[in-house]
Order: structure tokens, then C-alpha cells, then sequence
């Protein structure tokens, strides 16, 4: 629950989003469309958006940090992209077949990103870490994954302990108790803890992380851990997954193991990769890759093969704009602008939490930025530079009334988060959006501080 007084300023301005909320809770289960749409009094209904814009169905406007939750790197509708699906639509959105622009648009990731020698398309985040998962047990002819505490892989069984706070709890109901002993959960920065969970378990298939730290950099990664995760993984002969699919192609025109000069030996990509339509790809080393291809056997096939579907697997209309856009990001101007705002962003906001004498901090890196405040009243917290934390528990488990009405107070002054207190920057934001941005964080840290949010 967020208090009466946010709510009801918040409802006066969006009458027409709370209208299509009412209709949605008769006929859309639970009302809203993606968990993290929950949002108190209800969530924004959007009727269009360009750039680094989006105007609800009332006639207001915010500057968007969701970006298509992260897919936008360019922003929305960008020119280049709306050509390549006009052109592309009207000559069939999906054949059935192969077609030439899923080997091009195969060929720029593989030019791309660092470790891709192959390429498999498939339709979502979530998808495509169930085929990587799927990939490293038959690689390797080992049962078990090992995940992070505080990484987010997606929804489905096999990795959905352990993202959310506290993280020993299943997560979701409806998913058996087997999933998770074959999901080992261990603390994250720890690689001694690593070492050990691998020694222990010899039947780990994978290892699987955010290269950016849990939930696109909400909780960092400590200096050295992404390289000794590497050679850990090499060393015991697991197959080691990054997710990357958030930081592809947005920590650098290769994603994160193009920032951070380490290689996994599997990649998962599923926001910026498809240009902004549905689509997702894994892609990695040729060897575990290969498992799909067919031998000509089919006997051996039968027995010996990855099998891997899906119907709108790299359909023409995804692929069309997915290289209008990779095109462009190969470029790399379009990382370098939105890495330059969110930087301008970070100090920024940081700067107001300063002079407001408020118990939080900004952080974050690459076109990202997160907050982290304490609660009010009474946090008793009297040192800035003492909050600073790499508490996945701390950092992720902020209390949602605080996160909701700091949410609502920033919708109500136009500005509009990725989800929790950060957001994700893209090459069509601006230094007017900046300073927009700066003033309505201000105004709704003046409006909260010693309300929700503690001061010092
Ligand atoms: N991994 C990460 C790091 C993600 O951020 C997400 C989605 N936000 C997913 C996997 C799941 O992707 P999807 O929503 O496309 O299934």
C-alpha cells in the first residue's frame, strides 16, 4: 500500500488509466500483463511513443527509463527500424521457412559478440536459457545448474528459486521440489563458495549469471569475480552461461564479456538482439551449439541430438528489425550516448540525495542507473558513504510500499522506471531529458524525504 494522499493525486491524473485497469481486472488474470507491472494506485495504460518518450492514454508524457523493458536501446520507433518492418511486412511476417534475414541477422551477432560462433534463435529471455540449460546437460552429461543468488534467468522452473527476496523460497507456487535440487543456489561474490558448491557437486552442468551483477548491476559484482567464475568453470570443466540478456549489446556493441574481456562459453540475449519485436537468441561456442544439428543419422539423431522448436522462431519481421538495429549499434555510438546519460543521470541524482541529506545513493554503470534508499522513519542511519552495500538482501529487498510510492511520485512528475528504483538509458535520451529528469527526482525526493524515504 502506498499512503492515501500519493494515491489520490496520482489517481486525479490518470482517470483514463485507472478506466482500462477496472476493464483489464474482468478479463486479464490478476488485472496487469507482467509481474512487474504491479504498481500502486494501478499501472500506467500507454497509448504511443517515440524516442525517449511515451505518452499515456490521459495525454501525459514521460521520459521512459522501461524502454520496452530494456529491448530499446535506439528508443522507440526509431526510423531505421519502422523501414525495415514496413518493408518487411507487407511481404509476410512469417514464411515457415528459413529466410535470408535470420542468417544475416545471425551473422551480425556472431560479428558481434566476442564468443558467438553459433547461433540459435528462439522467442524470450526465458526460452533461451531453457535451451542453454538444455544445451550444458548434453554437453556435458551432468543433471545440475548453478545459479547466483539475486540473478534473474526468467520464469521458468528450473531457475526461478532464488531471484527474489528471501531467496531460499521457492518463488512460485506450482513449481515440484525435484526442480530444485537439480538448481544449486549459492551466494554470489564469494568464489570460494563457488569452488566448494562445484567440489561438492560433481554433476553440475552450468553455471549461469548476469555478467552486469543481479538484476542488470542492482548488485554489483565484485572486482575480479566475473574472471574467476571463468576460471573455476574452466578448471572443473562446466559450461558456464551468461545471461546477457539485458547487457547484450547494450554494456558495449558485445555486451558485457565485450566490457569486461571475459567469455562465457554460452550466451543468452533477448531484449536489444530483436530490434524491439519478440525474439531471442543463444549463441556460443560451435561444439556445445552443434548439439542441434542433425547428423544425417537418424536413428542416432533420435537418441544422440538437442531437440529444439518454436514457431515464430526468428520470424521475417523480427529479424528485419532486429538488424536495422544491430547495424546500428555496431556502429557504437548509440552505447556510447546512453551510457553518457545514464552516467549524467547517476551524479546527478546522486548530488540531490547529497544536498537533501537523504539516507540512499545512486549507482549503476553502462546505460544503467539504480537508486537505493532507506526507509523512514527512523532508519538511524547517519552516514551516506556508509550505506554503500553488495547486500544482494539490502539492494534487492527494498520494502515495495517505499519502492511503490516513489514509483507513483515520479510517474506523477513523468518519469518512468525499468522497475524497482533504476532504469535503463537509451541513445535517444537527451541532456533536456536529463535535466527534466533530475528536476522531477528532485521534486519527488523533496515530497517524500522524512515521509517514506529517511534522512540523515
Ligand atoms: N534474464 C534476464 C537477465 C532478464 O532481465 C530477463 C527479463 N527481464 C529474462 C532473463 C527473461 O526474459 P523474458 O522476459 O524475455 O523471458
Amino acid at each position: 500500500m502506498i499512503d492515501q494522499e500519493i494515491a489520490s493525486r496520482f489517481i486525479a491524473r490518470h482517470a483514463g488509466s485507472q478506466q482500462w485497469h477496472d476493464r483489464a481486472l474482468h478479463v486479464l488474470a490478476g488485472g496487469i500483463g507482467h509481474d512487474v507491472r504491479q504498481a500502486a494506485p494501478f499501472p500506467l495504460y500507454i497509448d504511443h511513443a517515440q524516442g525517449a518518450h511515451k505518452w499515456d492514454v490521459d495525454g501525459n508524457r514521460y521520459i521512459d527509463y522501461n524502454l520496452g523493458n530494456g529491448a530499446l536501446l535506439l528508443g522507440h520507433a526509431h526510423p531505421a527500424v519502422i523501414r525495415a518492418i514496413e518493408e518487411q511486412a507487407p511481404r509476410g511476417t512469417h514464411f515457415g521457412n528459413d529466410h535470408p534475414l535470420q542468417v544475416r541477422w545471425a551473422e551480425l551477432i556472431v560479428q558481434l559478440v566476442p564468443s558467438a560462433e553459433r547461433v540459435r534463435f528462439v522467442n524470450s529471455g526465458t526460452e533461451a536459457n531453457m535451451l542453454a540449460a538444455r544445451l550444458a546437460r548434453a554437453f556435458t552429461g551432468r543433471g545440475k545448474l548453478l545459479r547466483f543468488e539475486g540473478h534473474f534467468h526468467g520464469w521458468h522452473d528450473d531457475l526461478i528459486r532464488g531471484f527474489l527476496v528471501p531467496f531460499d523460497i521457492p518463488g512460485s507456487v506450482g513449481v515440484p521440489d525435484r526442480v530444485f535440487h537439480d538448481a544449486l543456489l549459492v551466494a554470489c561474490n564469494d568464489l570460494e563458495v563457488l569452488d566448494r558448491a562445484l567440489a561438492e557437486n560433481g554433476d553440475v552442468a552450468a553455471v549461469i549469471l548476469e555478467p552486469s551483477g543481479a538484476s542488470w548491476g542492482t548488485v554489483p559484482l565484485a572486482p575480479g569475480f566475473l574472471e574467476g567464475v571463468r576460471e573455476i568453470t574452466r578448471r572443473r570443466g562446466v559450461v558456464l552461461i551468461f545471461d546477457e540478456v539485458i547487457t547484450g549489446f547494450r554494456w558495449a556493441p558485445g555486451g558485457a564479456q565485450q566490457r569486461y574481456g571475459v567469455l562465457p562459453d554460452l550466451t543468452t540475449m533477448a531484449k536489444v538482439v530483436a530490434g524491439g519485436l519478440p525474439g531471442a537468441a543463444v549463441a556460443g561456442r560451435a561444439d556445445i551449439m552443434d548439439q542441434v544439428a542433425f547428423t544425417g543419422d537418424s536413428a542416432h539423431d533420435r537418441r544422440h541430438r538437442v531437440l529444439h522448436y518454436g514457431t515464430f522462431n526468428a520470424t521475417p519481421l523480427t529479424s528485419a528489425a532486429a538488424i536495422a538495429t544491430l547495424e546500428i549499434i555496431a556502429r557504437g555510438e548509440a552505447t556510447a550516448q546512453a551510457d553518457a546519460i545514464a552516467a549524467a543521470l547517476r551524479q546527478g541524482m546522486d548530488e540531490i540525495l547529497e544536498r537533501r541529506g537523504i539516507a540512499g545513493y545512486a549507482y549503476g554503470e553502462a546505460s544503467a542507473w539504480h537508486i537505493y534508499l532507506e526507509k523512514a522513519p527512523g532508519s538511524g542511519v547517519r552516514d551516506r558513504a556508509a550505506l554503500r552495500t553488495t547486500d544482494p538482501v539490502v539492494l534487492k529487498g527494498m520494502p515495495g510500499d517505499l519502492v511503490m510510492a516513489v514509483q507513483a511520485e515520479l510517474r506523477q512528475r513523468g518519469i518512468e522506471v525499468m522497475s524497482g528504483l533504476g532504469g535503463l538509458t537509451s541513445a535517444a535520451h537527451t541532456e533536456a531529458d536529463v535535466a527534466e529528469t533530475l528536476a522531477a527526482f528532485d521534486a519527488a525526493m523533496a515530497e517524500l524525504a522524512g515521509r517514506c524515504v529517511a534522512t540523515l
